[in-house]
């Protein structure tokens, strides 16, 4: 069988592979410091070669901050196209001290390799680069079209990639997006996100008299912005911690049997989570578990609050103006703006009258759910069981990631397969970074399978 060829293939180049990705982890590609613009190039440029020299057709998009790589090879017509995206630039280093080796001094230790961009996302990317090598090295052809899209803005937010996209909107269509940008449930449990939390950032301002006044002399008649603020804060949520605001819930899509089944079956551990975050107790929404709560139900947080004085000693001061930013994570099927626009009236109408009020939606993001039925994701299913040994489990995350809002916004795609190769603990964004030699290997066999695959699945 061909994937058994390929799968030999690559476990002969093991070590050129590794040696390769040290090349590319070497080149401190640090995207938010301008010092390092020019390493940030290098990267791209390394990325661009490479591309061309496993047989791509290959280019780099300027794009007003650090360009993209644009690399694809689509030789048939009625076949299906996968994009794959990743990500070049990486993280700061810092704190450099904390780091046995140094960080882009890229170095093998007890099966793992060290560096920063490891995990995040260099080591991830580039199976998929390994796995078509090989493809085409041992079957002269690949069994789909691909292309390839590799951007150097994700640890700043994508600032360009947006306008990027809706420019080559045509030359980036595909079928299906793969991303391996994140990690297994854990260790030797691989994964398939399958949903993400969305966002609505909102932002309170009470104001009361125009200036801050003493409140031995005004208080009483002075009404207080704080007193305003915490009276109408207190009221976002019931006693028993599930969210008061009038409509909150009503497009909730309501958890599936098998979903819950499938996270009631996943390695979760609540006694390791509460020694973790060294609590006592958790507070997850009635009638659901702690891993519910935390990944596919929505919640309400004051992030921040200010006003008045709480510095050393004293001042009795009624001030003329209170503060707080709240976030709601959102699920299916929850509109940021609808939320916004729910938040704001329910605080509007919670307001004293004696002060003013005014409510700013900072942020939004969509939730995100991928049905699990799609074809597309099916054939995730069986390439991860090839390539890794195990079926993978299917999961939620409780954050969002905004280039999924954007490419499947932009892209109008389905079928996103978030394909984490790394590990909870691979430390992206912190000292130490690393990624498992036997992940690398894996994600490169799963990578390879999945393009088998998604032929076998859509060409039938
Ligand atoms: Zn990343």
């Amino acid at each position: 069988m061909r994937l058994t060829d390929i799968f030999q293939k690559i476990d002969s180049n093991h070590d050129r592979y590794v040696r390769e990705l040290k090349e590319l982890l070497a080149i401190p590609s640090v995207s938010t410091y301008s010092h390092h613009r020019g390493d940030v190039r290098r990267a791209a440029e390394w990325v661009l070669n490479h591309c061309k020299r496993i047989g791509l057709e290959a280019r780099l998009e300027d794009t007003g901050g650090h360009p993209v790589v644009i690399a694809s090879r689509c030789p048939h017509q009625n076949r299906p196209t996968l994009l794959v995206y990743g990500h070049y630039d990486v993280q700061p280093a810092e704190p450099e001290e904390e780091w046995n080796t140094a960080p882009f001094q890229p170095t093998v230790r007890d099966g793992f390799l060290y560096a920063r961009g490891a995990s995040d996302d260099k080591g991830q990317f580039f199976t998929y680069l390994k796995a078509l090598e090989v493809i085409l090295a041992v079957t002269g052809d690949l069994p789909i079209n691909v292309k390839i899209l590799v951007e150097g803005e994700e640890e700043i937010g994508s600032p360009h990639l947006g306008a990027f996209l809706k420019k080559n909107r045509e030359l980036l269509r595909a079928d299906a997006i793969a991303i391996s940008d994140g990690s297994q449930f854990s260790e030797d449990v691989p994964a398939i996100t399958y949903g993400l939390r969305g966002l609505s950032y909102m932002q309170i301002t009470v104001q009361g008299p125009r200036t801050d006044l003493h409140s031995g002399s005004f208080g009483g008649i002075a009404p207080n912005p704080i007193n305003a603020l915490v009276s109408i804060l207190a009221q976002l949520k019931n006693p028993d911690g599930t969210i008061a605001i009038p409509g909150f819930y009503d497009t909730v899509a309501p958890l599936e049997p098998w979903e819950r089944e499938a996270m009631g079956a996943l390695p979760f551990s609540e006694e390791k989570l509460k020694a973790y975050l060294g609590l006592e107790r958790l507070c997850e929404e009635p009638g659901y578990s702690a891993l519910e709560s935390k990944t596919a139900r929505p919640t309400l947080d004051i992030n921040g609050i200010w006003g008045g004085f709480s510095g050393e000693g004293a001042k009795t001061v009624i001030p003329a103006k209170a503060g707080a930013k709240v976030s709601m994570r959102l699920v299916p099927h929850q509109k940021p703006r609808d939320i916004a626009a729910l938040f704001t009236q329910y605080v509007t109408r919670l307001c004293p009258k004696e002060v003013s009020l005014q409510v700013n939606a900072l942020h939004g993001a969509e939730p995100v759910l991928v049905s699990r039925d799609l074809p597309q994701v099916q054939a995730a299913v069986r390439a991860i069981h090839a390539g890794f040994g195990v079926a993978p489990v299917f999961i939620r995350e409780g954050g969002s990631i905004p280039i999924v809002n954007l490419l499947k916004e932009v892209l109008e795609l389905e079928a996103i397969l978030l394909l984490g190769w790394g590990r909870p603990d691979d430390g992206a964004h912190a000292p130490n970074e690393r990624f498992s030699l036997s992940d690398f290997k894996k994600g490169i066999r799963s990578a390879a399978a999945l393009f088998f695959e998604l032929h076998s699945c859509c060409c039938a």
